[in-house]
Protein backbone atom coordinates (compact mmCIF):
# COMPACT_ATOMS: atom_id res chain seq x y z
CA UNK A 1 0.00 0.00 0.00
CA UNK A 2 1.55 3.61 -0.85
CA UNK A 3 1.15 6.08 1.16
CA UNK A 4 1.23 9.36 -0.72
CA UNK A 5 -1.22 11.72 0.45
CA UNK A 6 -2.19 15.24 -1.86
CA UNK A 7 -3.99 18.05 -0.77
CA UNK A 8 -5.21 19.76 -3.34
CA UNK A 9 -6.34 22.79 -1.80
CA UNK A 10 -2.63 23.47 -0.50
CA UNK A 11 -1.38 23.09 -4.83
CA UNK A 12 -0.07 26.68 -6.34
CA UNK A 13 -2.74 25.57 -9.43
CA UNK A 14 -6.01 26.01 -7.41
CA UNK A 15 -4.36 29.74 -6.88
CA UNK A 16 -3.64 30.48 -10.87
CA UNK A 17 -4.41 27.40 -12.92
CA UNK A 18 -1.88 28.57 -15.54
CA UNK A 19 0.73 28.22 -12.80
CA UNK A 20 4.51 27.00 -14.02
CA UNK A 21 4.87 24.68 -11.13
CA UNK A 22 5.08 21.36 -11.82
CA UNK A 23 8.16 20.71 -9.63
CA UNK A 24 5.95 17.28 -8.27
CA UNK A 25 5.99 16.14 -11.77
CA UNK A 26 9.71 16.81 -12.64
CA UNK A 27 10.88 15.35 -9.76
CA UNK A 28 8.40 12.15 -9.62
CA UNK A 29 11.13 9.55 -10.06
CA UNK A 30 8.56 7.06 -11.49
CA UNK A 31 7.06 6.84 -14.29
CA UNK A 32 3.50 7.30 -15.06
CA UNK A 33 2.62 8.30 -11.67
CA UNK A 34 1.96 12.28 -11.34
CA UNK A 35 0.59 13.91 -14.28
CA UNK A 36 -1.49 17.03 -15.07
CA UNK A 37 -4.97 17.50 -16.34
CA UNK A 38 -6.44 20.73 -17.35
CA UNK A 39 -4.51 22.55 -14.34
CA UNK A 40 -5.07 19.82 -11.50
CA UNK A 41 -2.09 17.78 -10.75
CA UNK A 42 -3.30 13.95 -10.77
CA UNK A 43 -1.80 10.73 -8.86
CA UNK A 44 -1.83 7.31 -10.36
CA UNK A 45 -1.72 6.14 -6.69
CA UNK A 46 -1.09 2.26 -7.23
CA UNK A 47 2.33 3.18 -9.20
CA UNK A 48 3.79 5.35 -6.40
CA UNK A 49 6.69 4.25 -4.44
CA UNK A 50 6.19 6.46 -1.47
CA UNK A 51 9.62 7.85 -1.80
CA UNK A 52 8.44 11.33 -0.65
CA UNK A 53 10.76 13.27 -3.58
CA UNK A 54 7.46 15.22 -4.28
CA UNK A 55 6.78 16.29 -0.51
CA UNK A 56 10.31 17.67 -0.52
CA UNK A 57 10.00 19.73 -3.34
CA UNK A 58 6.69 21.15 -3.27
CA UNK A 59 6.96 24.87 -2.64
CA UNK A 60 3.47 24.38 -0.97
CA UNK A 61 3.81 21.43 0.97
CA UNK A 62 0.55 20.01 -0.84
CA UNK A 63 1.73 16.64 -0.46
CA UNK A 64 2.03 14.54 2.30
CA UNK A 65 2.79 10.72 3.22
CA UNK A 66 0.69 8.48 5.88
CA UNK A 67 2.23 7.51 8.83
CA UNK A 68 5.12 9.78 8.16
CA UNK A 69 4.52 13.54 9.47
CA UNK A 70 7.77 15.59 8.33
CA UNK A 71 7.37 18.59 11.01
CA UNK A 72 7.31 16.29 13.85
CA UNK A 73 9.86 14.18 12.29
CA UNK A 74 11.90 17.64 12.05
CA UNK A 75 11.53 18.23 15.80
CA UNK A 76 12.02 14.32 17.13
CA UNK A 77 15.04 14.34 15.07
CA UNK A 78 16.40 17.65 16.55
CA UNK A 79 16.02 16.24 20.22
CA UNK A 80 18.13 13.03 19.36
CA UNK A 81 21.36 12.09 20.19
CA UNK A 82 21.73 10.62 16.08
CA UNK A 83 23.28 13.21 13.44
CA UNK A 84 22.92 10.83 10.52
CA UNK A 85 19.51 10.35 8.35
CA UNK A 86 18.85 7.56 6.35
CA UNK A 87 16.55 5.40 4.23
CA UNK A 88 17.82 2.45 6.45
CA UNK A 89 17.09 4.25 9.29
CA UNK A 90 15.09 7.00 9.85
CA UNK A 91 13.80 8.34 6.59
CA UNK A 92 11.72 6.89 3.41
CA UNK A 93 14.40 8.70 0.88
CA UNK A 94 16.56 11.70 1.60
CA UNK A 95 14.66 13.50 -0.52
CA UNK A 96 11.70 13.78 1.33
CA UNK A 97 13.83 17.09 2.99
CA UNK A 98 13.58 20.53 1.77
CA UNK A 99 16.49 22.99 1.94
CA UNK A 100 14.53 24.94 4.44
CA UNK A 101 14.51 21.64 7.09
CA UNK A 102 18.15 20.93 6.21
CA UNK A 103 18.97 24.43 6.81
CA UNK A 104 17.10 23.94 10.18
CA UNK A 105 18.38 20.70 10.92
CA UNK A 106 22.02 22.02 11.14
CA UNK A 107 20.72 25.53 13.18
CA UNK A 108 18.76 23.63 15.32
CA UNK A 109 21.59 20.50 16.09
CA UNK A 110 24.85 23.04 16.11
CA UNK A 111 26.13 20.19 14.18
CA UNK A 112 26.90 18.91 10.82
CA UNK A 113 23.89 16.81 9.46
CA UNK A 114 25.41 13.35 7.83
CA UNK A 115 23.09 12.39 4.46
CA UNK A 116 23.64 8.74 3.98
CA UNK A 117 24.08 8.60 0.48
CA UNK A 118 25.58 4.83 0.56
CA UNK A 119 22.13 3.39 -1.30
CA UNK A 120 21.36 5.68 -3.64
CA UNK A 121 23.42 3.89 -6.29
CA UNK A 122 21.72 0.90 -6.08
CA UNK A 123 17.91 2.40 -5.45
CA UNK A 124 15.81 1.84 -8.34
CA UNK A 125 14.75 5.24 -8.42
CA UNK A 126 18.60 6.45 -7.66
CA UNK A 127 17.87 9.22 -9.69
CA UNK A 128 16.93 11.47 -6.98
CA UNK A 129 20.68 11.55 -5.42
CA UNK A 130 20.71 14.76 -7.71
CA UNK A 131 17.95 16.03 -6.30
CA UNK A 132 19.29 15.24 -2.88
CA UNK A 133 22.24 16.64 -3.90
CA UNK A 134 20.77 20.02 -4.98
CA UNK A 135 19.34 20.86 -1.69
CA UNK A 136 22.50 20.00 0.09
CA UNK A 137 24.44 22.82 -1.63
CA UNK A 138 21.70 25.05 -1.28
CA UNK A 139 21.76 24.72 2.21
CA UNK A 140 24.85 24.75 2.72
CA UNK A 141 25.27 27.81 0.80
CA UNK A 142 22.51 29.55 3.18
CA UNK A 143 25.16 28.10 6.07
CA UNK A 144 28.18 29.66 4.60
CA UNK A 145 26.29 32.91 4.21
CA UNK A 146 25.06 32.64 8.23
CA UNK A 147 28.96 32.21 8.55
CA UNK A 148 27.48 29.04 10.78
CA UNK A 149 30.47 26.54 10.80
CA UNK A 150 28.34 23.06 10.44
CA UNK A 151 26.91 22.10 7.09
CA UNK A 152 24.81 19.41 5.51
CA UNK A 153 27.08 16.60 4.58
CA UNK A 154 26.94 13.35 2.48
CA UNK A 155 28.65 10.52 3.32
CA UNK A 156 28.70 7.06 1.51
CA UNK A 157 28.03 4.88 5.14
CA UNK A 158 25.71 2.63 3.58
CA UNK A 159 23.48 2.02 7.07
CA UNK A 160 22.19 -1.41 7.82
CA UNK A 161 19.52 -1.95 10.66
CA UNK A 162 19.39 -5.24 12.40
CA UNK A 163 16.59 -7.11 12.78
CA UNK A 164 14.67 -6.08 9.85
CA UNK A 165 15.65 -7.79 7.00
CA UNK A 166 12.63 -10.67 7.20
CA UNK A 167 10.02 -7.68 7.37
CA UNK A 168 12.11 -6.12 4.27
CA UNK A 169 11.70 -9.14 2.76
CA UNK A 170 8.05 -10.00 3.03
CA UNK A 171 7.67 -5.86 2.15
CA UNK A 172 9.57 -6.62 -1.30
CA UNK A 173 7.22 -9.72 -1.69
CA UNK A 174 3.84 -7.43 -1.58
CA UNK A 175 5.60 -4.49 -3.23
CA UNK A 176 7.19 -6.82 -5.86
CA UNK A 177 10.41 -3.61 -6.29
CA UNK A 178 13.58 -2.65 -4.45
CA UNK A 179 12.12 0.78 -4.49
CA UNK A 180 13.49 4.10 -2.00
CA UNK A 181 11.88 4.14 1.29
CA UNK A 182 11.75 -0.14 1.46
CA UNK A 183 13.08 -0.56 5.07
CA UNK A 184 11.74 2.39 6.67
CA UNK A 185 8.24 1.72 5.26
CA UNK A 186 9.11 -1.95 6.54
CA UNK A 187 9.06 -0.67 9.75
CA UNK A 188 5.84 1.27 9.65
CA UNK A 189 2.32 0.16 11.34
CA UNK A 190 0.42 -0.96 7.96
CA UNK A 191 -2.32 1.49 6.83
CA UNK A 192 -6.29 0.47 5.47
CA UNK A 193 -6.69 3.36 3.78
CA UNK A 194 -6.57 6.88 2.78
CA UNK A 195 -8.36 9.60 4.11
CA UNK A 196 -9.09 11.55 0.27
CA UNK A 197 -9.54 15.02 1.24
CA UNK A 198 -12.14 16.87 -0.43
CA UNK A 199 -11.53 19.34 -3.14
CA UNK A 200 -13.96 22.05 -2.07
CA UNK A 201 -13.92 25.50 -3.32
CA UNK A 202 -11.94 27.20 -1.82
CA UNK A 203 -11.78 31.23 -1.18
CA UNK A 204 -7.65 31.87 -2.37
CA UNK A 205 -8.15 35.73 -1.27
CA UNK A 206 -8.76 34.96 2.58
CA UNK A 207 -7.34 31.23 2.82
CA UNK A 208 -3.73 30.94 2.58
CA UNK A 209 -1.25 28.37 2.72
CA UNK A 210 0.98 27.75 6.29
CA UNK A 211 4.21 26.29 5.15
CA UNK A 212 5.84 24.16 8.12
CA UNK A 213 9.17 23.78 6.58
CA UNK A 214 8.79 27.79 6.81
CA UNK A 215 8.04 27.77 10.07
CA UNK A 216 11.41 25.72 11.16
CA UNK A 217 13.40 27.83 9.20
CA UNK A 218 11.92 31.22 10.97
CA UNK A 219 12.30 29.80 14.86
CA UNK A 220 15.85 29.32 13.87
CA UNK A 221 16.70 32.37 12.39
CA UNK A 222 15.25 34.37 15.03
CA UNK A 223 17.14 32.19 18.00
CA UNK A 224 20.45 33.04 16.28
CA UNK A 225 23.27 35.36 17.69
CA UNK A 226 24.34 37.06 14.48
CA UNK A 227 23.89 40.37 12.72
CA UNK A 228 21.60 39.25 9.70
CA UNK A 229 21.63 42.80 8.65
CA UNK A 230 25.24 42.06 7.45
CA UNK A 231 24.15 39.43 5.54
CA UNK A 232 22.96 39.13 1.56
CA UNK A 233 22.05 36.64 -0.31
CA UNK A 234 22.07 35.98 -3.76
CA UNK A 235 18.55 35.09 -5.07
CA UNK A 236 19.18 33.28 -7.92
CA UNK A 237 20.89 30.31 -5.60
CA UNK A 238 17.76 30.33 -3.32
CA UNK A 239 14.87 28.15 -4.36
CA UNK A 240 12.37 28.33 -1.13
CA UNK A 241 12.13 32.58 -1.54
CA UNK A 242 12.53 35.77 -3.30
CA UNK A 243 12.94 39.49 -3.31
CA UNK A 244 10.93 41.50 -5.54
CA UNK A 245 10.24 45.21 -6.59
CA UNK A 246 7.32 46.99 -8.32
CA UNK A 247 7.68 49.39 -11.36
CA UNK A 248 5.16 52.10 -10.26
CA UNK A 249 5.00 53.92 -12.85
CA UNK A 250 3.29 51.10 -14.82
CA UNK A 251 1.17 49.52 -12.00
CA UNK A 252 -2.38 49.90 -12.07
CA UNK A 253 -3.08 48.52 -8.58
CA UNK A 254 -4.96 45.89 -10.53
CA UNK A 255 -4.99 43.80 -7.19
CA UNK A 256 -4.17 40.76 -9.29
CA UNK A 257 -1.00 39.35 -7.86
CA UNK A 258 -2.11 40.09 -4.21
CA UNK A 259 -5.22 38.09 -3.99
CA UNK A 260 -3.69 35.02 -5.41
CA UNK A 261 -0.46 35.48 -3.70
CA UNK A 262 -0.91 31.57 -1.91
CA UNK A 263 0.98 32.62 1.37
CA UNK A 264 0.02 36.22 1.64
CA UNK A 265 3.21 37.34 0.85
CA UNK A 266 2.16 40.24 -1.11
CA UNK A 267 -1.32 42.20 0.21
CA UNK A 268 -2.16 45.54 0.76
CA UNK A 269 -2.51 48.04 3.14
CA UNK A 270 -3.74 51.58 3.92
CA UNK A 271 -7.39 50.98 2.46
CA UNK A 272 -6.05 49.14 -0.39
CA UNK A 273 -3.35 52.09 -1.38
CA UNK A 274 -0.53 50.31 -0.80
CA UNK A 275 1.11 46.88 -2.28
CA UNK A 276 3.00 45.40 0.59
CA UNK A 277 5.21 42.68 0.78
CA UNK A 278 6.84 39.92 3.47
CA UNK A 279 10.05 37.85 2.09
CA UNK A 280 9.68 35.22 5.09
CA UNK A 281 6.30 34.27 3.62
CA UNK A 282 7.43 34.01 0.00
CA UNK A 283 7.73 30.67 -1.20
CA UNK A 284 9.03 31.72 -4.79
CA UNK A 285 6.24 30.03 -6.65
CA UNK A 286 6.17 32.75 -9.07
CA UNK A 287 2.37 33.26 -9.24
CA UNK A 288 2.88 36.74 -8.79
CA UNK A 289 4.90 37.33 -11.78
CA UNK A 290 2.81 34.94 -13.84
CA UNK A 291 -0.42 36.57 -13.56
CA UNK A 292 0.13 40.62 -13.67
CA UNK A 293 -0.76 41.65 -16.47
CA UNK A 294 1.56 44.92 -16.97
CA UNK A 295 4.54 42.96 -16.00
CA UNK A 296 5.63 45.13 -13.56
CA UNK A 297 6.93 43.10 -11.25
CA UNK A 298 10.21 42.00 -11.18
CA UNK A 299 12.74 39.70 -9.09
CA UNK A 300 16.00 41.58 -7.32
CA UNK A 301 19.33 39.79 -7.33
CA UNK A 302 19.73 40.09 -3.18
CA UNK A 303 17.78 39.33 -0.43
CA UNK A 304 18.91 40.74 2.81
CA UNK A 305 18.72 38.40 5.73
CA UNK A 306 17.13 40.90 8.60
CA UNK A 307 14.45 42.08 5.93
CA UNK A 308 13.50 38.43 4.87
CA UNK A 309 13.40 37.56 8.62
CA UNK A 310 11.41 40.88 9.98
CA UNK A 311 10.57 43.44 6.95
CA UNK A 312 7.19 44.02 5.47
CA UNK A 313 8.04 46.02 2.52
CA UNK A 314 6.40 48.63 0.57
CA UNK A 315 6.64 47.90 -3.04
CA UNK A 316 3.62 49.97 -4.68
CA UNK A 317 2.05 53.42 -3.40
CA UNK A 318 -0.89 54.80 -5.30
CA UNK A 319 -3.09 57.79 -5.60
CA UNK A 320 -6.43 56.41 -6.72
CA UNK A 321 -8.80 58.95 -8.31
CA UNK A 322 -12.13 58.72 -10.09
CA UNK A 323 -11.75 58.67 -13.86
CA UNK A 324 -12.82 62.26 -15.20
CA UNK A 325 -14.97 59.81 -17.83
CA UNK A 326 -16.00 57.10 -16.41
CA UNK A 327 -15.78 57.48 -12.84
CA UNK A 328 -14.01 54.10 -11.81
CA UNK A 329 -11.24 54.74 -9.69
CA UNK A 330 -7.56 54.48 -11.23
CA UNK A 331 -4.11 54.50 -9.94
CA UNK A 332 -3.27 58.72 -10.82
CA UNK A 333 0.53 59.20 -11.73
CA UNK A 334 0.15 62.74 -12.27
CA UNK A 335 -0.51 63.11 -15.54
CA UNK A 336 -4.20 61.95 -17.70
CA UNK A 337 -6.99 62.06 -15.49
CA UNK A 338 -8.66 59.15 -17.81
CA UNK A 339 -8.31 55.70 -16.47
CA UNK A 340 -6.57 53.20 -18.40
CA UNK A 341 -9.58 51.62 -20.73
CA UNK A 342 -11.03 55.44 -20.69
CA UNK A 343 -7.45 56.16 -22.79
CA UNK A 344 -7.59 53.24 -24.86
CA UNK A 345 -10.97 53.88 -25.95
CA UNK A 346 -10.27 57.63 -26.75
CA UNK A 347 -7.16 55.90 -29.11
CA UNK A 348 -9.50 53.93 -30.59
CA UNK A 349 -11.63 56.28 -31.56
CA UNK A 350 -8.61 58.73 -32.74
CA UNK A 351 -7.18 56.16 -34.86
CA UNK A 352 -11.37 55.35 -36.41
CA UNK A 353 -11.23 59.13 -37.07
CA UNK A 354 -7.96 58.84 -38.94
CA UNK A 355 -9.16 55.90 -40.93
CA UNK A 356 -12.42 57.72 -41.84
CA UNK A 357 -10.72 60.86 -43.05
S1 LIG B 1 6.02 9.64 -3.39
FE1 LIG B 1 7.66 9.41 -4.97
S2 LIG B 1 6.75 8.02 -6.48
FE2 LIG B 1 5.04 8.77 -5.23
S3 LIG B 1 4.23 10.56 -6.36
FE3 LIG B 1 5.75 11.33 -4.86
S4 LIG B 1 7.70 11.44 -6.02
FE4 LIG B 1 6.29 10.10 -7.19
S1 LIG C 1 4.88 20.90 -6.65
FE1 LIG C 1 3.15 21.35 -5.31
S2 LIG C 1 2.48 23.36 -5.97
FE2 LIG C 1 3.77 22.56 -7.59
S3 LIG C 1 2.37 21.62 -9.02
FE3 LIG C 1 3.09 20.04 -7.63
S4 LIG C 1 1.56 19.97 -6.00
FE4 LIG C 1 1.26 21.87 -7.08
S1 LIG D 1 4.91 36.82 -3.46
FE1 LIG D 1 6.04 34.87 -3.41
S2 LIG D 1 4.55 33.37 -2.64
FE2 LIG D 1 3.38 35.18 -3.29
S3 LIG D 1 2.79 34.76 -5.42
FE3 LIG D 1 4.70 35.91 -5.50
S4 LIG D 1 6.34 34.35 -5.59
FE4 LIG D 1 4.46 33.31 -4.88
Amino acid sequence: MNRIQFDFNNCVHVYFKDSSCRNCIDVCPVEDVLYQEDYKIKIKKENCVSCGACVGVCPSEAFSLKGFDIYSFYKNFISQNTNILSCKKNLPCLSVLSTEFMISMVLAKKQDIVLDTGHCSDCFVGSLIHTIKKNLDEANYFLEKLGVENRVVSQEISLKQEGIENKRRDFLKNFGKAAAGVTFWALMPGISSFEEKEEKIKNIVSEKVNITKRKALLENLKNLDIDLSQIDIETENISFTSEKWIDNSVCTNCSVCYNICPTGALKSGEERLKILFEPKLCIKCRVCHEVCPENCLHLKNKLNLNTFLNDTEILAEHVMIPCEECMVPFSYKGDTTLCPRCRELEQEIKDLLKIGE
